[in-house]
């Protein structure tokens, strides 16, 4: 049935005015993308002014095209100068270790990822069958990278104490037909840096290239460091890092849909270009996936970075580093919780000591106040755990964190653990990605009251029991289960 509230085309065109109040009503549903409380997807400065800077520079260039460097020199020229900044800031450029050093901008640190393999992989055309090493707690983007470009992962465990790799098991992992080892600078889920220097020598005793995946961290780990805190090499500083990528919309703070990816010189980057003249369209030169993009993703960039300036991420930093502390703090002060890593980035990672202390449950009762934490499933010998990205906006409300952490930590006391149900538990037990068909998960996800309510947003309020039974399920059914609910959401509206 045509829903003439909700069309994207309806029989007649809208009002601007209500077509841009409808989407504000929309939006009104959303997790709040500003005010320090929300611990994942969005990195939010807290600084006034900058998302009307950085919303006109986007529409300013939204229509301009980076398809072809030539016929829009605007984007080029902010294109060279975001990756000259990313390039300074990480060891590169004139008077460097890395002079030489290039790069490109990329829609998104996933992207830097696939990029980063494909130029290794393309660089090696006499490997048939190539490999790339990764530790276990590196980000899931090498895996599809791995996926997308037919390259065989080879996963490197990591130390459930320290969350990094042991350097001789990374050693060990490469292969004659290994083209990338990968490392994180720091980890996504724990916040942890690996031990760069050491991979980056093995890397290079074996002639492989070594990539830095710094997307998370890349533009927070410089400004710690001229805080004071202690951030080992990880950079072009290093010899034998190759590559390195560098997410703009994160720690930099600029809106959705920047990435930066580094090569140590242009002879490394060569192979990641896309070159095509044999058809008889225009030639095509594409450094990076997409041919044509906007130019709003990097026009709002560079605003953002030439706003804030060093001075500016100095300060957002230390505000940032002072939050982290804080809520670290406040997690160390509750009976049952343990940090899993100590914070030496922008991540505080924690876990529950106590059977009684469901960590799922803990973070609907955060999320009832307010809080929106992400959880993490138990992996490969690693507990279950609560991440919180934080983010200088954080900094005014740690205060008011420790009183809800503690009241959040007596509810879920109170409610005792997620008990799934004889039913669920057998179902769960008996589930192999081969036996999921549409009609199984669709009841499934009935039954969690997934989807069942288009009015009420697509997620039951409280995630505690899908988050427990994921937990229990082998990770191939996890991921089938994911993509089949998924798959459930994203259905046309007619
Ligand atoms: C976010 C992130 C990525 C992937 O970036 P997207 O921008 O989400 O595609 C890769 N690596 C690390 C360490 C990240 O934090």
């Amino acid at each position: 049935m045509i829903d003439e509230k909700w069309s994207a085309l309806p029989e007649h065109g809208v009002a601007a005015g209500r077509v841009l109040a409808e989407i504000r009503a929309l939006r009104a549903g959303d997790r709040p993308t500003h005010g320090g409380r929300l611990f994942a997807y969005v990195y939010d400065p807290g600084v006034a002014g900058l998302d009307e800077l950085t919303r006109a520079a986007y529409a300013e260039c939204a229509h301009v095209n980076g398809l072809d460097p030539t016929a829009f020199p605007s984007l080029l020229a902010m294109e060279n100068a975001l990756v000259g900044a990313a390039a300074r800031l990480l060891g590169g450029g004139p008077g460097s270790s890395a002079p030489e050093a290039v790069g490109s901008v990329t829609g998104g640190g996933t992207e830097s990822l696939i990029l980063a393999v494909k130029a290794a992989r393309d660089a090696r055309p006499e490997i048939a069958e190539p490999r790339l090493v990764v530790p276990a707690s590196g980000h899931a983007a090498f895996a599809k990278a791995a996926h997308y470009l037919r390259v065989a992962l080879d996963r490197v465990p990591v130390d459930p104490a320290t969350l990094r790799p042991a350097v001789a098991d990374v050693a060990a992992a490469i292969r004659p037909e290994t083209v990338l080892v990968a490392c994180s600078a720091p980890s996504y889920a724990h916040g942890v840096v690996d031990p760069v220097a050491e991979i980056a020598a093995v890397a290079a005793a074996a002639g492989v290239r070594c990539h830095v995946d710094a997307c998370f961290g890349g533009w927070a780990l410089p400004w710690l460091r001229r805080l004071g805190e202690p951030v080992p090499p990880f950079d072009f500083a290093v010899d034998g890092v190759t590559s390195i990528s560098v997410d703009l919309h994160k720690y930099a703070y600029a809106p959705k849909g920047v990435s930066v990816l580094l090569h140590r010189d242009p002879a490394l980057r060569a192979p990641q270009y896309f070159g095509y003249a044999d058809w008889p369209g225009y030639t095509m030169v594409n450094p990076v996936i997409a041919s044509t993009r906007s130019g709003g993703p990097i026009a709002g960039a560079y605003a953002t970075l030439r706003h804030l300036g060093e001075d500016g991420y100095l300060r957002l930093a230390e505000q940032t580093r002072d939050a982290v502390r804080g809520l670290a703090a406040a997690v160390g002060a509750v009976d049952g919780l343990r940090l899993l890593a100590e914070p030496e980035a922008t991540v505080v990672c924690f876990t529950a000591d106590d059977a009684d202390l469901d960590l799922f449950v803990l973070v609907d009762e955060l999320a009832e106040r307010g809080w929106h934490t992400q959880p993490q499933l138990s992996y490969a010998g690693l507990p279950a755990s609560v991440h919180l990205t934080v983010t200088a906006a954080v900094a005014p409300r740690v205060a008011e964190f420790g009183p809800d952490l503690a009241g959040a930590v007596a509810a879920t006391r109170a409610a005792g653990p997620v008990r799934l149900s004889a039913e669920l538990l057998a179902l769960a037990g008996a589930l192999t990605p081969e036996a999921l068909t549409p009609e199984l998960v669709a009841g499934l996800a009935a039954g969690l009251g997934l989807g069942g309510d288009p009015a009420g947003g697509p997620l039951p309020a409280r995630m505690a029991v899908v988050n427990t039974l994921l937990d229990v399920v082998p990770v191939a059914v996890r991921e089938r289960l994911l993509v089949e609910f998924v798959g459930l959401l994203q259905r046309p509206a007619w």
